[in-house]
This record gives structure tokens, C-alpha cells and sequence, in this order.
């Protein structure tokens, strides 16, 4: 069976690796310039930001298997220092029992995971998926006909997607969250904290999530200086999603600062990014929009939840079923 992936994020990384190990012949395109998706990593200079998803989190799922044991774990780091929680910037210790899950990421950044995901697959990178065309029971796509499709984007562009050829699913009600996550290097400045990020449960704050990158993993900044990833909250990200980097920085330097005085005025590196789609906050349900016999598939967190285990077990559960 010749199977096509739309996306070689981490669900269409898992459905490849899972179809090629049952002997089937898979093609992968990716609009972006490499494997991951929202696992996704940013450089400026000596210091290295996890743009989208922070951490990996063992929960007893497909994925703990492959990255503790299949994949090579030279640069595999366990973070040490827990996640801390702060209400309105005042901060405390987080849940112990959460914080007894193991959480990792890669040394030279979280797409480090990706990269070797897509090992030994065939990954076409800087390849947009733009028209599918049915042809007999198989579709065309990339000028390739294959046996069998899976989709793997945010359902609002798989969406688009299957009204090309016809195809409705129940997926409907899969709603995504938006995420400005704005990136910021200091130089001359290391902050240290017993923590390696804060989290603002209630999402009420528009500073949702604070990871200080220097203290996750060694060398995501240059020594004696600190690397923010600061991730605003679903209603922030969603009013403010058109402002300027600068205008978002201007916002976040007061939080920073109310956390940490001894911080310069202004960074030495500053990166915005705008995920329209970051997570779900509704998904459909994989079975319901997958059946075995099905030649279409669909996965992604879209259809489990808005992690990366979950997109990685979805990936593998429609490679299973569309193997049945
Ligand atoms: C800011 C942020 C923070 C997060 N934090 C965490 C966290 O700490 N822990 C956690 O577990 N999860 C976190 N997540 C969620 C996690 O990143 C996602 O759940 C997971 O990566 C989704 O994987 P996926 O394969 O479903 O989708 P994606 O990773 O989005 O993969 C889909 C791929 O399809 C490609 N694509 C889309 N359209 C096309 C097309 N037409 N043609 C070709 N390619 C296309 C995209 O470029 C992408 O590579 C976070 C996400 C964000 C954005």
C-alpha cells in the first residue's frame, strides 16, 4: 500500500513511522522547512527558544516507548526543575503530584525530536498540499497517486482540504486556541528560580505561561545571560493577535519586570510568534471521524487533545486502523 501524509508533524511523523514498519510505502509533504509542526524551535544567535510546545511529558503513552527507546537520546534532556504557578504575577510552588511527571526536551531544542522522528522517512519539506484529486479509489496529490490520504493539519485546514474532493467527517466542533508567544534574550542578566517556567492555571492573566529557557536546558543562552519564552493567554493572544512584536513586548516587559527587577530595560533578542491554531480547546473524536476500511484518514490533536503525546498516539491509532 502506498500511503500520503499531509504534514510531517509529530501525528504524521508517528502514522509514517507506524505504516513503514508494516512494509507500506508513505510519502510525507511539509509546507514548512523541516519535521515537527508545532514542536518547533527557534535560533538568534547563541541563544534557542521552544517557540510552540515546551516540554514532552511521559504519561504512559505510545510516544515514552519510542523516545526512551527507539529514538537515539544523545541530546535528550529530563528537566530538573519543576513548573510553579503564579496568580495575578505572585508566585508558589506548583502541584507536587503534576510535577512528578517526567518532562523533557532536546538539547539543541524541542525539533530535535522531529529531526529524529523523521529519520528514514520520506519527508518533502517546503511542499504545500494545495489540491488533492480522487482518482479511482486512491487520490493525486503533489504528482503522486496513492492508495490511501491521511490529514494531519489543524482541523480548520484539514477542513479545507477535504472540501477539495467532497469528503465530510463529524469534525465540526474542533475548536483551536490562538497563541502569541513572544520570544526574549538578555544578554548580560541570569536569572535564577527555582523553577524552570510558571504557569497561570486559570488562564485569567494574559501572561498564561512563562518558561525560562536558560534554566529548562543547558545552552539555550549565552553564559551569564537568560532566554524567556512568554506565551499569552487564549484571550490576550486572540484580542491582540494583529499588534506589532514591539507592541506585545511592551506588554510583557511590565509582567518581566514586576517578576524580575534586576532585568534590563530591553532584551537583547526579541521574536514573536503568532500560532493561529496552538491547541484545541474542543476536538472531535477520532473515532467517529475514522473507521477502519476508511482510505482517508484523519489524525492530529484535533482529534485527541492538544498535546503531543495525544497527536503522536493519534498518529498511530489511523496508521492502525487504516493497516486493519
Ligand atoms: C504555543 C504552544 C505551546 C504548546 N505547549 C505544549 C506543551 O508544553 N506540551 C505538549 O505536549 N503540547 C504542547 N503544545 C501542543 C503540541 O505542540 C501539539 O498538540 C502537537 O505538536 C500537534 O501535533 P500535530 O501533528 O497534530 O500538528 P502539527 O504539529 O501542527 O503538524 C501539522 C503539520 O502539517 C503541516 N501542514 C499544514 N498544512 C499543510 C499543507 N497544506 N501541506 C503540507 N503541510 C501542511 C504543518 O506545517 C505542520 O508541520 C503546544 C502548542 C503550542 C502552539
Amino acid at each position: 500500500m502506498k500511503v500520503g501524509i499531509v504534514g510531517a508533524g509529530t501525528s504524521g511523523l508517528a502514522a509514517a513511522r507506524t505504516l513503514k514498519a508494516a512494509g507500506c510505502e508513505v510519502i510525507l509533504w511539509e509546507k514548512s522547512r523541516g519535521p515537527g509542526g508545532r514542536v518547533a524551535t527557534r535560533r538568534h544567535g547563541d541563544f534557542t527558544f521552544d517557540s510552540g510546545a515546551t516540554s514532552i511529558a511521559m504519561r504512559g503513552m505510545e510516544i515514552d516507548k519510542v523516545i526512551l527507546g527507539e529514538l537515539d537520546q544523545a541530546e535528550l534532556h529530563l528537566i530538573d526543575k519543576p513548573i510553579w504557578t503564579h496568580t495575578g504575577l505572585r508566585v508558589s510552588p506548583g502541584d507536587k503530584l503534576k510535577n512528578a511527571t517526567n518532562r523533557y526536551t532536546y538539547r539543541p531544542g524541542i525539533n530535535t525530536l522531529g529531526k529524529l522522528l523523521a529519520q528514514g522517512l520520506d519527508v518533502r519539506t517546503e511542499q504545500q498540499v494545495e489540491t488533492i484529486k480522487r482518482n479511482g479509489d486512491g487520490f493525486e496529490l503533489m504528482g503522486e497517486v496513492v492508495d490511501a490520504l491521511i490529514l494531519t493539519p489543524p482541523i480548520p485546514q484539514t477542513s479545507a482540504l477535504l472540501w477539495q474532493i467532497s469528503e465530510s467527517r463529524p469534525i465540526a466542533n474542533a475548536r483551536y486556541r490562538s497563541c502569541l508567544s513572544l520570544m526574549l534574550g538578555f544578554s548580560g542578566v541570569h536569572i535564577d528560580a527555582p523553577y524552570h517556567a510558571l504557569l497561570e492555571p486559570e488562564q485569567r492573566h494574559p501572561l498564561t505561561f512563562l518558561s525560562l529557557e536558560h534554566l529548562k536546558s543547558p545552552g539555550r543562552a549565552p553564559e551569564g545571560g537568560s532566554a524567556f519564552v512568554a506565551q499569552m493567554s487564549p484571550s490576550y493572544s486572540h484580542s491582540n493577535f494583529a499588534r506589532t512584536t514591539e507592541e506585545v513586548l511592551q506588554d510583557v516587559l511590565v509582567y518581566l519586570h514586576r517578576l524580575y527587577p534586576d532585568l534590563p530595560a530591553t532584551p537583547d533578542v526579541v521574536d514573536l510568534m503568532r500560532w493561529k491554531y496552538s491547541q484545541p480547546e474542543n476536538v472531535a473524536l477520532l473515532d467517529n471521524v475514522n473507521h477502519a476500511g476508511d482510505r482517508l484518514m484523519i489524525c492530529g490533536d484535533g482529534v485527541l487533545a492538544g498535546r503531543i503525546e495525544s497527536a503522536y498516539e493519534s498518529g498511530v491509532k489511523v496508521a492502525r486502523l487504516l493497516l486493519q
